[in-house]
């Protein structure tokens, strides 16, 4: 029996079960900052909706969510939840962000619509009732030459000089575009890239641009090559995050309903990967690096 148990001990320690097949690190259960959430109108349009403010907060408070950046489109989604008793009572802190879209047109224009600029200096003055908005976007270029469009410029510049932070869904070209538009050259901006290129960056190219600008940080939402088969982080971007740390965050982009109906299951699937890195690691990127961005704590729970 006791020969049993020393074999077993040896086993696990190499990371195998009995069996021979890979030992599963156990889930992530730390907090979760959700820093890529959108409440559009078409998932409670103005307050039933499938998703009603009561069903997305309980969505979060199931998966373990205690704080998001809220951007949703119109802003009125994002400045409910701000107002929201029931985000306080969930224990869920809401970031709000100004979306630049009004409508589904606002896509494909907002980088050269002066009513864009205007629409987000009003809500600057407007605030919400969480306090001042935080950031700007999400936005997205689908043509990295757009990044040069007048109203993107004013919006980079703009959101340097009032510390806004910026969350771009962009490919790697455009996030030197957008950079150099700012006073600073890109050196002060905060900037989340949302998925952190979607289009499949090459890892080593994100880290370049990690170390060109001390702002930049990664969302790692529909990242392709990301996730491999057996639910962990593939080789190439667990290197890339435990050589960067403090430079990552997760999202669950509610961009469609659907989303908001797998939101348990995506939230899940962070905390499987999660699991699998270093403690301190895996806190870092699914909680603390979204906290310090923003500068908030965890909310109590009552
Ligand atoms: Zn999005």
């Amino acid at each position: 029996m006791r020969a049993f148990a020393l074999i077993l001990q040896a086993l696990i320690a190499i990371g195998l079960t009995a069996f021979g097949t890979p030992l599963r690190a156990a889930d992530y259960t730390g907090p979760l900052f959700d820093a890529h959430l959108h409440y559009n109108e078409e998932a409670w349009d103005g307050q039933a909706g499938p998703h009603p403010p009561a069903d997305v907060l309980g969505r979060m408070q199931r998966s373990g969510v205690r704080a998001i950046v809220a951007n949703s489109r119109p802003n009125k989604g994002s400045l409910t939840l701000a107002a929201s008793p029931q985000a306080r009572e969930a224990g869920v802190a809401v970031v709000p962000f100004v979306r630049l879209y009004r409508n589904r047109a606002d896509y494909s224009g907002w980088f050269a619509d002066e009513t864009v600029y205007a629409m987000v200096q009003a809500e600057l003055v407007r605030g919400t009732q969480a306090g001042p908005y935080r950031g700007i976007g999400e936005f997205h270029l689908y043509d990295s030459a757009n990044a040069d469009g007048p109203v993107a410029r004013k919006l980079m510049a703009l959101a340097e000089e009032r510390g806004l932070v910026v969350l771009a869904h962009v490919d790697d070209v455009a996030i030197d575009k957008l950079m150099a538009h700012t006073p600073s050259r890109g050196q002060k901006l905060r900037l989340v890239w949302a998925h952190t290129g979607i289009g499949g960056t090459p890892p080593e190219r994100v880290e370049a641009l990690l170390a060109r600008y001390p702002g930049l940080m990664g969302e790692l939402s529909y990242r392709p090559g990301l996730v491999c088969d057996d639910r962990q982080l593939c080789p190439a971007w667990r290197a890339l995050l435990l050589r960067h740390p403090t430079r990552f965050l997760v999202g669950s982009d509610t961009w469609v309903n659907q989303r908001w109906q797998d939101y348990e299951n995506l939230m899940q699937g962070y905390r499987q990967w999660l699991g699998g890195l270093p403690a301190d690691v895996a806190r870092r990127i699914a909680w603390s690096n979204g906290a310090d961005l923003f500068g908030i704590d965890l909310p109590k729970t009552p």
